[in-house]
């Protein structure tokens, strides 16, 4: 059994047009009438692939091919909404490799034991409703409680309407959590975004963990004077201290692991004139990390260095902790398995955790998940210059395919006992 490679690239490529923009990227919001375009061409390919189509509350979607028992389903998916100008592959691969995979079954009239559904999860991006992973958090029962009336468009739009509009139903969200025994497992492939498979020259990647976001901001406040008139030696200057911590940023992440990443991606002085000594310096810190120990050490190590360089210099300071998200350290009998499962198909991969957030973080708290990368060009994402190639979308299919299979076979039980 073969995934149809010619069919998969061109339906990536057909997808890509709703919403593109002229520079070749695709702008596709949640809740807009792209992503209502889009969702109805995939549903038309569901279709045509003999799936049973059904939307939760919230606007998941979802594809389900019967198995020969009843049973949990084994799940497999994606989203199809974007950034603004973003790349035709980011989650439209996996969508698309799902229903790749569960046509191919089909076409072969390959029965499984359980069934197997496939997902298009809404607003992954946040792009238009922040946040995002919405679907995702709607069906692991984690959105906030009054999340329809709160969470506003820069428009003033609330979700609440959004729904409406869209025909859903946002005093029922809640219906959309599912029970743990729902789902047999769940497997998501998306592209890389990042430069790991190409550096290690290998087309698909088998996740073991996602990052957990930690993030600070910073303010470090001392006092303002002009650039000529107030010598060195009298200086109380925020920004050097600023400077100081962006490094000392770079090098606990350097040095207190080696999974963890260090950023800082935002930095604004105040007054903020090119002849005045900054009265304040405000910028984010952002780790990551699969390993929450190297996480938290570097965090306390950023910590007391801008404490002691701010004694040393009489500067005040304030760290604000903005967001604490818990790593996910995936099911090791399912990086197992599909590494197996890859070696026995001669798919080359490579082990490694993800550094960016998926919908497979709400997922695992549902079921045993499991994620396939696929190698990115340059690790260009969000962005219009976003590549895959055929090849290596097809070799990724393909270890999803056999997994799906052994999965849905159930090779879980099996593992277990
Ligand atoms: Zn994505």
């Amino acid at each position: 059994m073969e995934i149809n490679s010619d069919r998969l690239w061109s339906r990536i490529q057909a997808l890509g047009e709703i919403g593109r923009t002229k520079e070749g990227g695709v702008t596709r919001f949640a809740f807009s009438s792209e992503d209502r375009k889009a969702t109805d061409q995939v549903m038309e390919w569901m279709k045509e692939a003999g799936l049973q189509i059904y939307t939760d509350s919230i606007g998941n979607i979802f594809g389900r091919r019967n198995g020969l028992e009843e049973g949990a389903s084994v799940l497999i998916g994606s989203h199809i909404d974007s950034v603004v100008n973003g790349g035709k592959f980011d989650g439209v691969a996996g969508v698309l490799s799902a229903l790749e995979v569960i046509q191919v079954l089909e076409e072969n009239n390959e029965h499984t034991k359980l069934p197997i559904e496939m997902v298009i999860f809404v607003n992954e991006e946040g792009s238009r409703f922040p946040g995002g992973l919405m679907g995702s958090m709607a069906l692991a029962g984690r959105l906030p409680k009054d999340i329809v009336d709160t969470l506003k468009d820069s428009e003033g739009i609330t979700l609440r309407e959004a729904l409406n509009e869209f025909g859903l139903s946002p005093d029922k969200i809640k219906e959309a959590h599912c029970t743990k025994g729902k789902f047999e497992a769940f497997f998501e492939l998306h592209i890389e975004q990042g430069v790991v498979l190409e550096d290690q020259n290998v087309p698909v990647g088998i996740v073991n963990g996602i990052a957990g976001p930690y993030q600070l901001v910073v303010e470090i406040s001392g006092r303002s004077g002009h650039a000529g008139a107030i010598p060195m030696y009298l200086r109380r200057d925020p920004m050097v201290v600023a400077g100081m911590a962006i490094q000392e940023v770079e090098r606990s992440a350097i040095e207190e692991g080696e999974t963890i990443r260090g950023t800082v991606g935002k930095i604004e002085a105040f007054p903020g004139g090119h002849n005045i000594i900054p009265a304040k310096v405000e910028f984010t810190v952002d780790y990551r990390d699969i390993d929450p120990e190297n996480r938290l050490r570097a965090v306390n190590r950023l910590k007391n260095f801008i404490e002691r360089q701010c004694k040393k210099r009489k500067l005040q300071y304030k760290i604000i902790t903005t967001q604490d998200t818990p790593p996910t350290i995936l099911d090791q009998r399912i990086v197992n398995f599909m590494e197996e499962t890859a070696e026995e198909n001669n798919i080359s991969s490579f082990t490694m955790p993800s550094g960016a957030a998926h919908d497979a973080m709400n997922m695992h708290s549902l079921c045993p998940t499991g994620m396939i990368f696929v190698r990115s060009r340059e690790g260009l994402s969000h962005c219009p210059e976003e590549y895959s190639s055929k090849e290596d979308l097809t070799e990724a299919s393909s270890l999803l395919l056999h997994t799906v299979i052994r999965t849905a076979n159930g090779i879980l039980e099996k593992i277990k006992s």
